[in-house]
């Protein structure tokens, strides 16, 4: 478990620790799979280390429960797409009443902190207040402004920045033995999350999925308006399916926009520069300056409770026609 990237924001949390003035709570938030959880079980580890400096050595007894999820005083909340219920922080709460196992420190974190129920919340609200003697609580969300206000006013506030592309592919050779290309098309697709990319460099199915949804983009472009409509409504179905096929379709046609007017900006979906110049020489760059427009809002409006399958309906429907092309 290493921290790359993000070294500034474990060096911020393990300053503290050196002065002797640990953070009771720290709000990490970034994109999915940038590395919050990475850096927060680095600050877990670096409070309890029992080996030499600098903290965390990551490779005593501690250090390696702790990456391994075995360490009793360091404990995960986290089931993506759950909401985190009241009960939860409860048992929680009297777990870390109680004095540290085996370690210095009790930790906590709460993964995704945005499925928290405002009850939850609200019970947390009363730790973070007034912190038991060594516990530290780590929470981590997307975004700092879905969570309340109290919550995020009570914690140090630590934000991610997405890792540059050149950084993510050297880290998946150096690190991971990636293939050169290999590295350099996960990279671009990451969008800056090491996470994804190295996800995605063990489980092919992630590269099989986007592939299969640019597909379908493609497909979808030779049908007509019956079929439109019902992939519409099929997809509207997943809502998080539906972000996810959007955030794709946007980068393909975010690539079609460059290609069609000429840019010499680097494209994002390396391996299908065949099919790319096809499509941009089929559609205008009016055309194509449209499409990125309409994913654009069409993403934006998906956040504030519009109707999906009527949003999605629209932009089906205005998707370029290269049926008698
Ligand atoms: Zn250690």
């Amino acid at each position: 478990m290493t921290v790359i990237g993000h070294e500034w924001a474990t060096d911020l949390l393990l300053n503290g620790l050196a002065r002797g003035r640990v953070p009771h709570a720290a709000l990490i938030v970034g994109l999915p799979n940038i590395g919050k959880t990475t850096v927060a079980f680095t600050f877990a580890q670096a409070l309890n280390c029992t080996g030499g400096q600098p903290v965390p050595c990551g490779e005593c007894i501690s250090c390696l429960k702790i990456a391994s999820g075995n360490h009793p005083d360091v404990r995960i909340l986290d089931a993506p797409g759950q909401s985190l219920k009241i009960g939860e922080v409860r048992d929680l709460q009297r777990d870390l009443s109680l004095s540290p196992h085996e370690g210095r420190w009790r930790v906590a974190v709460l993964s995704d902190f945005e499925r928290a129920t405002v009850e939850a919340a609200n019970a947390l609200l009363k730790t973070l207040e007034e912190p038991p003697a060594q516990v530290a609580l780590v929470l981590t969300a997307t975004e700092a402004d879905v969570l309340l206000p109290t919550i995020v006013s009570r914690c140090q506030v630590l934000s991610l920045r997405p890792l540059s592309t050149s950084v993510i592919k050297d880290t998946l050779i150096s690190h991971w033995d990636a293939h050169p290309t290999q590295a350099d098309l996960l990279a671009t697709l990451s969008n800056g999350r090491l996470g994804w990319a190295i996800s995605a460099l063990g489980d092919e199915s992630l590269l099989a999925r986007r592939n299969e949804h640019l597909d379908n983009l493609a497909s979808l472009m030779s049908k007509g308006r019956v079929e439109r409509l019902a992939y519409a409504a099929d997809l509207s179905r997943d809502p998080a399916l539906v972000k996810e096929v959007l955030a794709l379709w946007l980068g393909w046609w975010r690539d079609v926009l460059l290609l069609a007017s000429g840019s010499h900006v680097a494209i994002t979906n390396l391996d299908r520069k065949a099919m790319l110049h096809q499509q941009s020489g089929q559609v205008t760059i009016r055309q194509a300056q449209r499409m990125v427009a309409q994913l654009r809002s069409t993403t934006k409006n998906l956040d504030q409770n519009v109707n999906v399958r009527l949003a999605l309906e629209v932009l089906l429907l205005s998707l370029p026609s290269t049926a008698f092309q």
